[in-house]
């Protein structure tokens, strides 16, 4: 019998169609976040997109880009290990071809799914699987190492969950020393213009060693998939949900984070709605508007799992981003009640598992 165990994660990036600004969708919200876990003694594992990271390095070099966000990024990457969270890896690929005229930037979504990436470009060699992946854990490495000296850079989460085929991704993974997988969002599948994932056979498992398939067991396996939790919602649920959200007036996007998702660009309200009201699992999420009602929800959800689980602690990953994190108080009561509970569920991170 175990305990749940939550592990608070936040995919740190800007928006997926290169809008957004840094201050206000990145530092501000994830100050925010980071603080209110801090309170109860609770910690966040960072997936920073090192992609865009790149591009804000160069364009500020070239001084077309005003503000230094590689600087103000690197700057609060440093701060936040110091303070005991973890930074780890993450990549939207759209931004390894972009062009920028000062103002707005257009990225190539022909790159969009990793998955799609080959494992070495002749062409365009840092667009290469084994390259990147040598790079971003470089880039990481020389950020963190300075003010942490332990530090490894050895955990992956892709981009829109985008990583299939996977095989290449997995053997570039393998070949670059990273040991754990957290992209899996168990039973859950999409797929639209740009993003694919299909997770419906994923093992019903805790977590599970990996090879060259995210969704097989593989015993040898030197990738550990611990995947982000979900769980089955009613459409009751589902609607007293969103009913919630809507009376407790909790906003979509930070203030003054300006910004859309691709995914959601072309879409009208009626459309998201349906959409949302269809999905039959959920993701847990602690951002995205989400009250404390149904994070409470996720969680029991994941304490009745633990509970045939045979070892000390169930993983519970739960996901959020700083470009959609407005329900600050929500987050503090949920936090506040896991305290209150903590026979049942604790605080733990991807090292203790
Ligand atoms: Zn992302």
């Amino acid at each position: 019998m175990a305990k749940a165990g939550l592990i608070f994660t936040t995919d740190y990036e800007i928006f997926g169609n290169g809008s957004g600004c840094v201050e206000k969708c990145m530092i501000e919200p994830t100050e925010r976040m980071a603080s209110i876990l801090e309170k109860y003694g609770a910690t966040l594992t960072l997936f920073v997109d090192v992609c865009e990271y790149w591009a804000f390095e160069q364009e500020f070099a070239s001084g077309k880009l005003k503000k230094d966000w590689a600087g103000q990024i690197k700057a609060q990457l440093q701060d936040l290990a110091k303070r005991g969270h973890h930074i780890q890896l993450h990549f939207h690929p759209q931004w390894l071809d972009y062009s920028f005229d000062g103002k707005n930037w257009t990225l190539n979504y022909d790159l969009w799914r990793i998955g799609k990436l080959k494992y070495e470009d002749l062409e365009f060699p840092a667009k290469g699987l084994k390259n990147l992946f040598a790079k971003g854990k470089k880039t990481l490495e020389e950020i963190i190492t300075p003010v942490k000296e332990s530090y490894k850079c050895h955990i992956f989460r892709a981009g829109a969950w985008s990583m299939q085929p996977e095989k290449d991704v997995l053997k570039a993974m393998k070949e670059n020393g990273f040991d754990i997988d957290s992209t899996v969002a168990s039973g859950l599948s999409f797929q639209d213009e740009f993003t694919f994932y299909d997770f419906k056979n994923s093992p019903n498992d805790a977590y599970w060693k990996i090879d060259e398939d995210l969704n097989s067991i593989s015993m040898n396996g030197k990738i550990k998939e611990i995947p982000i939790f979900t769980t089955e919602m009613p459409l009751s649920k589902k609607v007293k949900f969103l009913g919630l959200k809507k009376k407790k007036g909790i906003a979509m996007k930070p203030q003054g984070c300006v910004g859309t998702s691709l995914a959601t660009a072309g879409k009208g309200r009626l459309a998201k709605l349906t959409e949302v009201l269809s999905e039959k699992r959920k993701m847990f999420t602690f951002g995205d508007a989400t009250s404390f009602e149904e994070m409470t929800y996720f969680a029991k959800r994941a304490v009745k799992r633990a509970k045939s689980f045979e070892k000390d602690i169930f993983p519970t990953v739960a996901i959020s981003h700083p470009k959609t994190f407005a329900n600050e108080r929500e987050l503090d009561s949920f936090l506040e009640w896991v305290s209150r509970n903590n026979k049942d569920i604790e605080f733990t991170n991807y090292n203790r598992i």
